[in-house]
């Protein structure tokens, strides 16, 4: 199914990346060394999503008008609900950030957050890591607080050698600082994006480790909820796995995207920007955007 290379050198082909983070949330760099080098990849168009804030949007749109770039910038967020309990991340592109609804939907997430770090520091009190949340609050600065935080402030006191031993051990999921329930349900938060002008997009949807019925029960209760659209593409994946989520999105009628979840350069981490030619036979959420700047 995936023919880049060759057979598909007929289909007109743009770098896109439709999943991206900046310092405003858990992401290495600022949201314009991102545009730079988004714009040095040349990427064509891009979205900035960053974990429940807009923050990073807004101010490399900031930056994009003073330094405009052949590169089209679309708004975007990357939202984190519950379904049936489990953490799922929602993408929102092309949200109206000053609506009313996303608003709404912003100030809850952030208490959502606030209160998610104080029963992790609480946890972590009760293991006897006095000062976490403090400490965490710190390194989160004007960005979300969030897990990352806590264990950038384990590591700076000793408690752990690094950040992966601050997850396995402390903050990964199934240990004591995995602290889910506060995030509002899959249909609220794609209410908010649907009511602020966005398309809702069901991020990295193999990384919920679902069986496939539920996979296709979770994408049938998305899609009920208003949400039109699958990432079939994120970060490094195997092609097996593009396949399985081209299928899904042909079978639910669903838009598709494409990105790297970029946070870092990291040994893991997938360069910015993917080819679209290789989803010319399916509908991409980039085709609601034109590709001029
Ligand atoms: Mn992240
Ligand atoms: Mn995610
Ligand atoms: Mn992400």
């Amino acid at each position: 199914m995936i023919r880049l290379r060759g057979a598909a050198t007929s289909v007109k082909t743009v770098l896109i990346d439709f999943h991206t983070h900046t310092s405003a949330s858990d992401g290495a760099l600022t949201p314009s060394e991102l545009l730079v080098r988004a714009a040095a990849n040349n990427v064509k168009l891009l979205a900035i999503t960053d974990h429940d804030t807009v923050a990073g949007f807004e101010a490399a749109a900031a930056y994009h008008k003073e330094n405009p770039s052949g590169m089209r910038l679309i708004s975007g967020i990357e939202l984190s609900c519950q379904w049936l309990g489990v953490t799922i991340h929602i993408l929102g592109l092309g949200i109206d950030c000053t609506h009313p609804a996303m608003r709404a939907g912003l100030d809850c997430m952030a208490s959502a957050r606030q209160e998610r770090g104080a029963k992790i520091a609480s946890r972590l009190e009760s293991r006897g890591f006095g000062g976490a949340l403090d400490g965490a609050l710190m390194h989160a600065g004007d960005s979300q607080l969030g897990r990352p935080d806590f264990a950038a402030w384990m590591v700076e006191r000793g408690h752990v050698r690094d950040h992966k031993q601050a997850f396995d051990r402390y903050l990964g999921q199934g240990k004591i600082g995995d602290v889910k329930a506060f995030w509002p349900e899959l249909v609220e938060v794609t209410r908010w994006i649907e009511s602020s002008g966005g398309v809702a997009l069901i991020a990295h949807p193999l990384k919920y480790r679902f069986t496939g019925m539920k996979l296709r029960r979770f994408i049938a209760a998305f899609v009920a909820a208003g949400g039109c659209g699958i990432e079939v593409l994120s970060g490094r994946q195997s092609s097996d796995s593009t396949n399985q989520l081209a299928r899904l999105a042909r079978e639910f009628d669903l838009e598709v995207s494409i990105g790297s979840d970029f946070h870092r350069d990291a040994p893991y981490s997938a360069p910015l920007g993917a080819e679209s030619a290789p989803f010319a036979h399916l509908r991409g959420v980039w085709q609601r955007w034109s590709t001029a700047p």
